[in-house]
């Protein structure tokens, strides 16, 4: 048994079953099963299959919702939003299955057709801090495309993942389409990746881990998608309105209690207002809310683990000065204060790697040009911020930097209907909007020979 806690009291939360190589394996083999079946059924059938599931997970928002809160320490009233975005997800792609067009294409002596075919079971492999809503941008398009799905969720959070599975069957996906192995990583998810029976994996977590899920696949050919970590910039010019900037910025980087691989971590500030910025950001980092989860004002909760208190401290007494820190309870539960460091060289340690933990780094640079090298001069490239009121600028900036997900004026990363991943080690592959699909469908080439 898994023992699974709260990070808010650090009790435990659930005990839930641990499952290993055995129990992948009969995932597996059921979704294998299940797969000539649901791939041949009629497209809109699917689709309205998928349009239940979508409703019954509207009716079960604020249940899922507390469940996430407690589970991953998140604000309820982002977890409300996340499992609203989740039935969402579902929705959209209840649309899919009636449009997976091919093409016809003209050739000599007979026609010429392309069709999209599913691929298969397909392993989707998913982390702790947005545990049933990242799995949902992997379970929709997976399922609208007629695949099956195995599931791991993280060993920290596997408790929504487990109710999905019951409401997927409630909802009327047929045994052995939707499959949930709760296990570690290094033994189930290392298995999926590993099986000659599944066709494809698709991950979200770590880059090292991204690093070895690429390498197992390898042995089987195996499809892959990789959404991995980040170190965004959330560039910042003297002639945006910095008011505004400033009052987004706390959320941008301290949402989710910075666990959040689009976090806008490094704040690129133009020197010339640098100051007038750090005032803003010091009013609205020591107003954030930081506390019980389950607080409908709350704003950040804690971090998932001890461990990763741990690792997050470990980036507070470097080079860079802490220039705020804003509050957070004491006692039980794994909290950590909002931090800004400042000033932040883009060599530090802090600055270089992926903290995720509520720790912004705010870098003075210069002129545009130093700006985009800044933004550039990072191993990832997930999402990242254009702030100006010069509109050429910004779509200079956001055409230079080397991010798959940006924003002007804003700090939003992720739509339902929009693509969503990574440039260099933030991975490949996206997730959402139409792109998703290809990624889980062949094109099949068929030639009709005619006689014409
Ligand atoms: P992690 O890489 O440690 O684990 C992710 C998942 O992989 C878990 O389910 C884990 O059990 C599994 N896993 C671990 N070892 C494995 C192995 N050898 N083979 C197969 N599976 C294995 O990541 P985490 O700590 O859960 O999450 C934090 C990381 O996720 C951060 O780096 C963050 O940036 C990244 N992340 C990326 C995105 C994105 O969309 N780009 C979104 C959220 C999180």
């Amino acid at each position: 048994m898994t023992r699974v806690l709260e990070p808010a009291t650090e009790e435990v939360l659930a005990e839930v079953p641990s499952a290993g190589v055995e129990e992948t394996d009969a995932a597996v083999a059921r979704a294998r099963e299940a797969f000539p079946a649901w791939r041949s059924v009629e497209p809109g059938d699917r689709a309205a299959i998928l349009h239940r599931l979508a409703d019954a997970l509207e009716g079960a928002v604020e249940r899922l919702a507390t469940l996430e809160a407690r589970n991953a320490g998140k604000p309820i009233s982002d977890a409300r939003g996340e499992m609203g975005m989740v039935a969402a997800t579902f929705r959209y792609y209840a649309g899919a299955p009636e449009r997976l067009l091919g093409q016809t294409i003209p050739v000599a002596g007979g026609v010429d057709m392309t069709f999209r075919e599913p691929l298969g079971v397909v392993g989707l492999i998913v982390p702790w801090n947005f545990p049933l809503t990242i799995a949902s941008w992997k379970l929709a398009p997976a399922l609208a495309a007629g695949n099956t799905v195995v599931l791991k969720p993280a060993e920290l959070t596997p408790l929504t993942a487990l109710e999905f599975e019951r409401i997927a069957v409630e909802a009327g996906l047929p045994d052995g389409v939707v499959n949930v192995v709760a296990g570690p990583g290094s033994v189930c998810g290392r298995r999926l990746v590993e099986h000659e029976d599944v066709a494809k994996i698709a991950f979200t977590g770590s880059t090292e881990v991204g690093r070895r899920i690429a390498e197992g696949a390898a042995a089987t050919i195996k499809r892959v998608t990789l959404e991995l970590g980040g170190k965004s910039a959330n560039v910042i010019f003297a002639d945006a309105d910095l008011e505004q900037a400033a009052t987004a910025a706390p959320a941008a980087v301290f949402g989710n209690a910075g666990q959040d691989c689009c976090a806008r971590s490094r704040i690129l500030v133009e020197r010339s207002a640098v100051d007038r910025f750090m005032e803003a950001l010091e009013e609205a980092v020591e107003s954030l809310r930081v506390g019980d989860p389950l607080d409908e004002q709350t704003e950040m909760g804690p971090l998932i683990s001890a461990d990763q208190r741990a690792k997050v401290e470990s980036y507070v007494n470097g080079d860079a000065p802490v220039a705020i820190r804003g509050g957070a309870p004491s006692g039980r539960g794994f909290w950590f204060p909002p931090t800004v460091l400042c000033p932040v060289s883009n060599d530090d340690r802090a600055a270089r790697e992926e903290i995720f933990g509520p720790v912004a780094c705010v870098i003075p640079f210069r002129d545009e040009a130093e700006a985009v090298r800044l933004a550039n001069d990072t191993i990832y490239g997930l999402s990242g911020s254009i702030w100006t009121r010069d509109g050429a600028r910004a779509l200079r900036v956001v055409r230079a930097v080397d991010s798959g997900v940006l924003s002007i004026n804003s700090n939003t990363s992720v739509r339902v209907a929009t693509p969503f991943g990574g440039f260099k080690q933030s991975g490949y592959g996206r997730e959402l909007g139409p792109d998703a699909l290809d990624h889980y469908t062949e094109v099949k080439n068929v030639y009709y020979a005619t006689g014409g």
